[in-house]
C-alpha cells in the first residue's frame, strides 16, 4: 500500500519535535490523554445538543495498557472518534495554518512555543515511539480506520475492524539506545506517576491495570500478585480544591494539560466566590504573547463550566477586550446546562462574574507592578500595547481602570516608569507631563526639539509605538497634570524662554515672513525656536493632530490624507541663521534653496519623507558648487 507524505512543513516540524522541542518526553503522555479527554468533551458536547441522547459517565473513560514484552504502549478512549478525513487532516498536517508563517510572523526561536500555538501535542508521541498507530471509529461512520506512520516519511490509512466508538493509540515505544532508555515509559509505577503528576484532574477516569503484591487469603506473611484495574486520576477539577492544597506546578500543570500556552504563566489567580452569585476560577496572565495575538485571528474568552461541565470553550463575554490576554476558566453553579449563546449574552449572573473578574485582574495586575516588577515587566511587554488600546477604545471608558497600569520609557531613569512615578518625580516648576513620539528610544534620543525640555532637567517620556499618543490625547492628564508633546507649540516652559523666543521671532519677522512664502502651505507657520539648541532646525506642530499622528494615519488604508499644522522653528543662535540673514539681505536665490533645504532637513528628522528629491540633492549639489 502506497504511503502518504506528511505535508512537507509537517515533516519539518515533526523532525524538530522529535529532536528538539520538548525537554521532557514524558509529556507525550500528557498531550494524549489530553486529546482523549477533549474527544469525550465533544461527545458531551453532541449529547447537550440533542435531547434524545443521554450521557452515560461510566460509558467514557480512558485506558492506558503497557505490554512490555511486545514494547507497546496504548492510550485509549472511548471520545468522538475520527472519521477517515479526519484522520488524514488532523494527523496529516500539523498546523493547517502553516507552521511557516509562523516562523515569519514571530521571533520567537525558541521551538517550545510552537507546539502552544498550533497543537501539534498528537506528534510528541514520536518521541518515545518508534511507530505510531491509531486505530478510531468515529460516532459519525459505521467504519473504522487504521492510520500508521513510523517517523517522518510518511502515513498510510487502510480500514479496520474496531466495534466501539473510540480512539486507540498504539505507541511501539523505541528501543533504548546508547544514552537514552525508554523501558520507563512501559513500567506501571513510572506511568502512574506521570498521569498523576500532570493529568490529575482530568475529569473522566483514566484507567490502568497495576499489579498490586497483597496478602494470599488465610496468610499473614504469603503475598500474591493481584492485577487490578485502578482510576489513577483524582478527577476533582483543580478549580474546587482548596488553594492551601496546590502548589505552583499545580497550576502549571493544568495550563500546560489545558493547552492554555506552552509558556509558563507568569502568574495565577485562584477565585472562589460565594454570595448572590458563585464561582470558582482560575484564571492566568501569560508571559509570552500568541503569535497570532495582535491579529484577529486571535479570538479572547474563558472556558465556562457549569457545575463541574464545559459549556463554552471560549466565552468571550466573560473577558473585556482589554484583558483578552487572560486565560483560563470560570466554574458556576448558577448557570443554567443547556444555556445557548444568546442568552449567555444577556444573562445577569455571567455579567456580575465578568464585572467581578476584571476587577479581580485588575488588582492582579496592579499588585504585580507594585510587588513584582520584573514580572510585569516582561507582561508589559508582551501586553503593554493592549493595555494603550484599552484606554483608547470606547471613548476612553476604560481609562480609570487602566491609566495606574501604563508605563513608559523615561529619558531620565533610561527604563520603563508609571506615570505615579513620572508625576511623583517632578521638580516643582514643571507645569506638564512631557513626550516626544519616534520610531525607537535611539532615534528619540537624538531629536533636536527634545533638547530645551531636557535642559531644563525635565523628564521625557519616550512614544516608541503607533497607540502611545492617541491613548495620551484620550487621557489628557494624569493627576491633573496635562500631557504635553516636546513638538507642540506651547511648551510651558518658564516666562524667560517664552518672551526670548518671541522677541526672536518679531525681531525677524521680514525673514521669517518671506521663508513661509517660500514654503507656501507646507508649513503653516516659519519661527524662532525655543526648544533648540544645537540644531539648526526643527519640525513642531499645532492644533490636535502630531507629526507622528499623521504618519500613523496616512499607513492606514483609505486615510484621509490627514496632515499635522506644521511649524518650521529655526534656531536663531545657530550659524546658520546668520547664513539664512545674509542671504536673505543679498540673495533670495541662495533663501529659497536655503529655506527648502532646512525644511527637507526637519523632514527627515521627524523621519517624514522628503517631498521632492532630485531637487532636495539638486539644491544640495548648488551649494556645494
Ligand atoms: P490539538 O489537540 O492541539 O488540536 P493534536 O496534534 O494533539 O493537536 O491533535 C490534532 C487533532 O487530532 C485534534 O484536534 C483532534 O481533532 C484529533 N485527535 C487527536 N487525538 C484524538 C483522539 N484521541 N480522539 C479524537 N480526535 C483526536
Amino acid at each position: 500500500m502506497a504511503k502518504k507524505a506528511f505535508k512537507t512543513e509537517s515533516k519539518r516540524l515533526l523532525d524538530m519535535m522529535v529532536n528538539s522541542i520538548y525537554t521532557h518526553k514524558e509529556i507525550f503522555l500528557r498531550e494524549l490523554i489530553s486529546n482523549s479527554s477533549d474527544a469525550i468533551d465533544k461527545i458531551y458536547y453532541r449529547n447537550l445538543a440533542d435531547s434524545s441522547q443521554t450521557f452515560n459517565r461510566d460509558d467514557y473513560y480512558i485506558r492506558i495498557t503497557a505490554d512490555k514484552e511486545n514494547r507497546t504502549l496504548t492510550v485509549s478512549d472511548t471520545g468522538i472518534g475520527m472519521t477517515r478525513d479526519e484522520l488524514e487532516n488532523n494527523l496529516g498536517t500539523i498546523a493547517q495554518s502553516g507552521s511557516l508563517n509562523f516562523k515569519k510572523e514571530t521571533e520567537m526561536k525558541d521551538g517550545y512555543d510552537l507546539i502552544g500555538q498550533f497543537g501539534v501535542g498528537f506528534y510528541s508521541a514520536f518521541m518515545v515511539s518508534e511507530k505510531v498507530t491509531v486505530i478510531s471509529k468515529s460516532i459519525d461512520s459505521d467504519k473504522a480506520y487504521k492510520w500508521e506512520a513510523s517517523g517522518a516519511d510518511g502515513y498510510t490509512i487502510v480500514e479496520h475492524k474496531k466495534s466501539n466508538v473510540g480512539t486507540d493509540i498504539i505507541l511501539k515505544i523505541k528501543e533504548n539506545a546508547e544514552e537514552e532508555s525508554y523501558d520507563e515509559f512501559l513500567e506501571e509505577f513510572r506511568l502512574k506517576s506521570i498521569i498523576k503528576k500532570y493529568s490529575d484532574f482530568i475529569r473522566y477516569p483514566i484507567k490502568m491495570n497495576v499489579t498490586e503484591h497483597k496478602l494470599k487469603e488465610d496468610s499473614e506473611d504469603e503475598y500474591e500478585e493481584v492485577i487490578e484495574e485502578q482510576t489513577i486520576n483524582s478527577m476533582v477539577p483543580i478549580w474546587r480544591k482548596n488553594k492551601n492544597e496546590l502548589s505552583k506546578e499545580d497550576y502549571e500543570n493544568f495550563y500546560a494539560e489545558k493547552r492554555y500556552g506552552f509558556d509558563k504563566p507568569l502568574k495565577h489567580l485562584h477565585i472562589s466566590v460565594e454570595g448572590i452569585i458563585s464561582y470558582n476560577a482560575i484564571l492566568y496572565i501569560p508571559e509570552q504573547i500568541p503569535f497570532d495575538y495582535y491579529s484577529k485571528e486571535y479570538e479572547k474568552g474563558l472556558e465556562l463550566y457549569s457545575n463541574g461541565v464545559l459549556i463554552m470553550n471560549k466565552c468571550q463575554d466573560l473577558l473585556p477586550d482589554y484583558f483578552s490576554f487572560v486565560k483560563g476558566m470560570v466554574d458556576s453553579a448558577d448557570l443554567s446546562l443547556n444555556i445557548s449563546r444568546e442568552m449567555l449574552q444577556h444573562n445577569r449572573q455571567l455579567k456580575r462574574i465578568a464585572k467581578n473578574i476584571q476587577t479581580k485582574i485588575k488588582n492582579e495586575l496592579q499588585k504585580m507592578l507594585d510587588n513584582d516588577r520584573e514580572s510585569y515587566e516582561k507582561f508589559y511587554k508582551s501586553f503593554g500595547r493592549q493595555l494603550k488600546y484599552g484606554v483608547y477604545e470606547q471613548f476612553g471608558s476604560n481609562k480609570d481602570v487602566l491609566q495606574s497600569l501604563l508605563m513608559f520609557y523615561s529619558s531620565k531613569d533610561e527604563k520603563m516608569v508609571t506615570l505615579d512615578q513620572y508625576v511623583s518625580g517632578m521638580p516643582e516648576d514643571q507645569k506638564y507631563i512631557y513626550y516626544a513620539s519616534g520610531e525607537s528610544i535611539d532615534k528619540i534620543k537624538k531629536l533636536p526639539k527634545t533638547e530645551m525640555v531636557a535642559e531644563k532637567g525635565y523628564e521625557i517620556l519616550y512614544f516608541t509605538e503607533d497607540i502611545d499618543e492617541f491613548a495620551i490625547k484620550v487621557l489628557r492628564e494624569y493627576q491633573e497634570k496635562e500631557f504635553k508633546s516636546v513638538s507642540s507649540n506651547d511648551l510651558g516652559l518658564p516666562a524667560e524662554t517664552a518672551a526670548e523666543q518671541e522677541a526672536n521671532t518679531d525681531e525677524n519677522k521680514d525673514l521669517f515672513a518671506k521663508m513661509k512664502d517660500i514654503l507656501a502651505d507646507k508649513v503653516k507657520d516659519v519661527r524662532a525656536s525655543k526648544r533648540l539648541k544645537s540644531h539648526p532646525v526643527c519640525l513642531a506642530n499645532e492644533g490636535e493632530i502630531s507629526i507622528e499622528m499623521e504618519k500613523v494615519l496616512s499607513s492606514m488604508p483609505n486615510n484621509q490624507g490627514i496632515k499635522a499644522e506644521k511649524i518650521l522653528e529655526i534656531n536663531t543662535s545657530h550659524q546658520v541663521f546668520q547664513a539664512l540673514k545674509n542671504a536673505y539681505e543679498n540673495d533670495t536665490e541662495k533663501l529659497t534653496v536655503f529655506t527648502g533645504l532646512l525644511y527637507n532637513q526637519a523632514l527627515l528628522i521627524e523621519g517624514l519623507p522628503v517631498s521632492d528629491p532630485v531637487e532636495f540633492s539638486d539644491s544640495i549639489c548648488k551649494i556645494m558648487i
